[in-house]
This record gives structure tokens, sequence and C-alpha cells, in this order.
């Protein structure tokens, strides 16, 4: 149980923490001044420190060597349950074992911080094994250019140690470099060591300005990481050390680590920028989720377009031309690099109207591939009596053709020159001459389900909303979900594109065969949040920002996940999940 450290915020494995001190740290942070080390067992007998509320108190500890038997650690095991003050555990990154601390201080860091892969299996290693409600400490390891990727990986703790031994070897430490002092014409910083003329900075400044350097870069990533922007930043500022980049891409091969604490929305726009995003956890998991839970409901023939850089697409002048052209007579899906394909019934489900990308014309092999991939698995799975490709040369044209060569169906191209030339759209019009308009109904109807799919699970729009008389009210994108008696089912929220449920809904949920995202819960009746302690169980495919029925001997609720299933489990603190509407029983 950690009594002392609670995570607050998440973005992917990054997090904002708060270490409960005498003076509250929130974390990442630089805890030089907090921790005390009462020092290593090898060099003396030692007893239990006092400890206090003020700083994060390293218990006596003996690093043994990899592989010691299981006896010789327990023997040496020191128990952190039994002190009432923060404690820390000194641990080494091959055998991370809990012991009930509130920190835990990987003993090996200056082994592996540097190199790509090593680091990656050290934290991953750590984080599986320790409880996700403690802090994971560095030391001796951190750089103003570091920093935020070893925040990115999950480290919620770091000291200056290293930035001061490099700035009395004269090494001035950016946020993007490490430079000899003695080279710098100029000093590239306006901290108040670096205010003095440059004659006189000497390497005591020195070392003042890579601490505060480091200060600054934490204070920026603790800043992404409230605005759920980190993974932006971290694009770009890894390219200035490559083991940095092969460390996020190393992480990127780790999908289920980052996408188990990757929310499933966002209120900030997603920067596409690099050809890394096509990696990242949003980009793929909406590919995942649309080529192997979405199912199209509509006969008609698809009709293929290319993205707007205005979201949501229908918003765009070109879409609207295209509307006026195809008239609900074809099924409208947008190819888009980085996205892939976007139904229109996904058109604004995160983070298909919240990326930006870089537009120029130009796609890279990567982008190609991934389109035409995605492309290919969403025909494999939804069937259409035609396909009309209303797509520009390039790029588009030229993955749709890849698409073509592996597929039945005979694709009718429509565009000569630009998509909203005249002709063009006479053409994409004449195609479609003869094909039935879809019904407003149709459209509602179908948009709530897909939702439902790809946000539940496969299946979960029919098992939902399939055998029932609904009804859907409101006007597009504010859409409600009601059952035949008109009692309403759900909530679609157009910001992300997601249903949220009302209890109605919740217990029709629960009832239906559509897969669940259940976090079952003590004999109490939560107001307006559901701590972790009070969790008994949840389902394991919980992400942050998911939709949840809440469910105990006292109450029945429906509600947003604030962490993952496994993460409401292993945790004996923070807020599991909000709670939008409450029963008691
Ligand atoms: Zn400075």
């Amino acid at each position: 149980m950690t009594e002392f450290f609670e995570v607050l915020d998440r973005d992917g494995a990054a997090r904002i923490g708060e270490l409960r001190l005498t003076e509250p740290v929130t974390t990442p942070a630089r805890l030089d001044s907090v921790l005390v080390d009462s020092g290593s067992l090898w060099a003396a007998d030692r007893g239990m420190p006092d400890g206090d509320d003020d700083a994060l108190t390293i218990l006596p500890h003996r690093s043994l060597p990899a592989g010691s038997r299981e006896e010789v650690r327990e023997a040496f095991e020191t128990d952190h349950a039994e002190t009432e003050f923060p404690t820390a555990a000194v641990v080494a990154s091959d055998d991370p074992t809990p012991q009930g601390a509130d920190a835990y201080i990987l003993s090996d860091a200056s082994g592996f911080v540097g190199h790509g892969e090593g680091f990656k299996d050290a934290i991953i290693g750590a984080k599986d094994a320790l409880p996700a409600d403690t802090a994971l400490v560095l030391s001796g390891v951190a750089t103003p250019r570091n920093v935020a990727l070893l925040a990115y990986a999950g480290v919620d703790g770091v000291d200056a140690k290293l930035a001061k031994v490099k700035g009395s070897q004269g090494k001035y430490l950016t946020g993007d470099d490490e430079l000899f002092l003695d080279d710098l014409d100029e000093l590239p910083c306006s901290c108040p060591a670096c205010q003095q003329p440059r004659a006189e900075f000497d390497r005591e400044d020195c070392i003042d300005h890579n601490v505060a350097a480091l200060d600054a870069e934490l204070r920026r990533v603790r800043e992404r990481i409230r605005t759920g922007r980190l993974r932006d930043y971290i694009e770009g500022q890894a390219r200035h050390d490559n083991w940095l980049t092969a460390a996020f891409r190393e992480f990127d091969d780790q999908y289920s680590y980052l996408e188990n604490r990757t929310p499933i929305m966002r209120k900030a726009e997603l920067s596409a920028a690099t050809s890394d995003t096509l990696r990242r956890v949003e980009i793929q998991r909406f590919a995942e989720r649309v080529t192997t839970r979405y199912r199209n409901r509509f006969d008609n023939p698809l009709v293929l377009v290319p993205c707007s850089a205005r979201k949501p697409y229908s918003d765009s002048q070109s879409h609207g031309q295209f509307h006026d052209a195809i008239g609900y007579r074809g099924h409208t899906v947008s190819m888009t690099s980085p996205i892939g394909v976007v139904p229109p019934e996904l058109e604004l489900t995160y983070p298909a109207q919240h990326y930006d990308s870089v537009v120029t014309g130009r796609w890279s092999e990567d982008e190609k591939g991934f389109v035409a991939n995605v492309l290919e698995e969403y025909l494999r799975r939804n069937d259409y009596p035609r396909v009309v490709a209303h797509v520009p040369d390039h790029g588009y044209r030229e993955i749709v053709e890849r698409v073509e060569r592996d597929s039945d169906l005979d694709f009718e191209y429509t565009v000569e020159g630009h998509p909203t030339d005249t002709d063009s759209l006479a053409n994409l019009a004449g195609a479609l001459e003869g094909e039935l308009k879809f019904s407003k109904r149709e459209r509602q109807h179908n948009t709530v389900k897909a939702i439902a799919d790809y946000q539940f699970g496969d299946r979960a729009g029919d098992a939902l909303f399939g055998d029932i008389d609904i009804q859907t009210t409101g006007r597009y994108p504010k859409l409600q979900v009601r059952n035949a008696d008109g009692d309403q089912l759900a909530t679609m929220v157009p910001q992300y594109g997601l249903l949220a449920m009302t209890l109605t809904g919740g217990d029709r949920w629960l009832a239906s065969d559509a897969p669940t995202k259940r976090v079952e819960i003590d004999g109490f009746v939560p107001h307006g949040s559901v701590l972790a302690p009070g969790v008994i169980n949840a389902s394991d495919d919980i992400r942050p920002g998911d939709e949840v029925v809440i469910d105990g001997p006292a109450a029945f609720a429906v509600g947003r996940a604030e962490m993952s299933g496994p993460e409401m489990i292993d945790s004996t603190r923070g807020v599991a999940s909000t709670v939008r509407h409450v029963r008691e029983r």
C-alpha cells in the first residue's frame, strides 16, 4: 500500500504524480532535495532510520548480485510496509521485487540509460513487476536532453547528479546538446547563471546552469503530459541524440505496454509531422479497430475520397462538393495519412478529427504502404457491390490501384485532373446514377452502431442497439439513442465521436452479448468517482477514458475510466473512474 505517492494524470506511460511529503512534489521531478539515503548495509550495520514526512527516505539496502538465491534475498529484504513515513527502495532492474515502498530506485540505471534496447527492457521489466501506484526513480543519469524520454517511458523521479558532474567538467547541457563550455562564444540560455558576461562564466556557473536547464525541461515535460502532448514533443526532440530515437522506437515496438496506458481520447490535437507518427498508439489503434471492429452496414457502393485539411471532413468545402455529387447514394470513406481510412460514421471519433498533418502532396513509401494495408484489410472485412475511387493522382491513386490488384472488384475511377473539378464531380455523380439513397434514419442508426463497434468491440453495435427497436433523437452530431419506450440509452459525444451511456443503457450493455467494460466495486455507493481501493475487479481491456459500467452490491453506475483496468486492480490510491450516473441497489 503506497500512502505517499499518487498518480493524478496519465499520457501514455508518462504520468503526473504527487509525492505527498510535507511540501508535496509534483512528478516527474528532480528529487535531490527530498531523497535521504540511509546508506548501504554492506558498508555498516545500520538501524532503521527515524524518517519523517519531509523526505523520501531510502531505507538501508544491499545490492545483491543478479541471480542470488531466494533465501539470501529474503534475509536481506527491508520491510517498507512497517514504516509510517515515505520510503524508497533500491532494486536492480533484473530483479525489481516489490517491497511495500512508495518509490523504487533502479540501482543499475547508469548501465542501461544510453542504450535503446537495454533501457526499454529495464523500464518495462520494472513497470511490470512493481505496483502501478509507486514512483520509479533513476539516479545519476538525467540530463536536459534525455529527461523527456525518461518521463515518456514512465520514469517519475530523477536527480541532478549527472548534470552537476558534467558542469564541473565544463560541459554545458541544453535540451538538444552537450557542449564544451570552452567552445561557446555565446551562452544559448537566459537562466540566472547565464545572465553574466561570457568571460566570467565558470564551471561553478555551468553546474548552476545545467541544473536550471534540467528543471526547465522537467517543467516543459509536466506541462506536455497535462495537455496530452508529450509524444508530439518526443518525436522531434529525440532526434537530438540517436539513442533517444532508438529508445522511443523500441517502445513503439512494445505496443501493449504503451497501448494499455494510452487514453482513448484527448482534447489536444495530434501532430502528424514525422514518419514515426504512423507507429504511435493512437494511429495504430484507430486502424486496428476500423479493420477488426468496424462493420459497414450500408448496401450502397463504396466511394473513396481524399481527406481534407479541415476536420471533420464533412465541414470542408471539398467534401461539401463531393456530397452534392454523391447525395447519400454512396458510402463515402476518406483516405488519409496517417490515419488510414475513415468511414463517415467515425469521422468525429478520436483521433480522426484531432490530427494535423503536414500537407505537401508527397507520400512517403511508409505512408503509402500503411494506407494501402489498412484499405486492403478494410475491404477484406466489408463487402461492397461496387467501388468508386474518387481520388487524385499521385499518392492516392497509386495506393488504390495497389489495393485493386489484390481485389476481386473492378474499381471505377472518376477524377480527371482535380477531384473538385467540374468534370470530376460530374463523373462521380454519373457513376452513382440509379443507386438508391439511404435514409437519415439509416444513417443515424448506423452511426451509433459503428461507434459502439469501435468503442466496445466487434459486433457490439448490433448486440447493444440491433435487436430492439431503437430510435435516435437530436441533431447530428448530438445524437441520443433511445429504446422503443423513449428511454435514453446513450448520447453521442461530438468532441470525441464516442458514446456516453445512461443507467438504462448500462443495464442493457451488461445484459447484452456486447463485450463489456466492467468495474466491480465493494459494497458502497460511489459519488462523483470510484477510488482504486474500492475496486475489486476490472475488465482487462479498460483504457483511460473508456466508458465503463460500475457494478457492486450497493450500487450500479456508469462513468469514464481514469486508469486502465489492470491499473485499477493494481492500485491502492487514485481515482479509478469518474461516475456520471449512479443508482442505489
Ligand atoms: Zn543557463
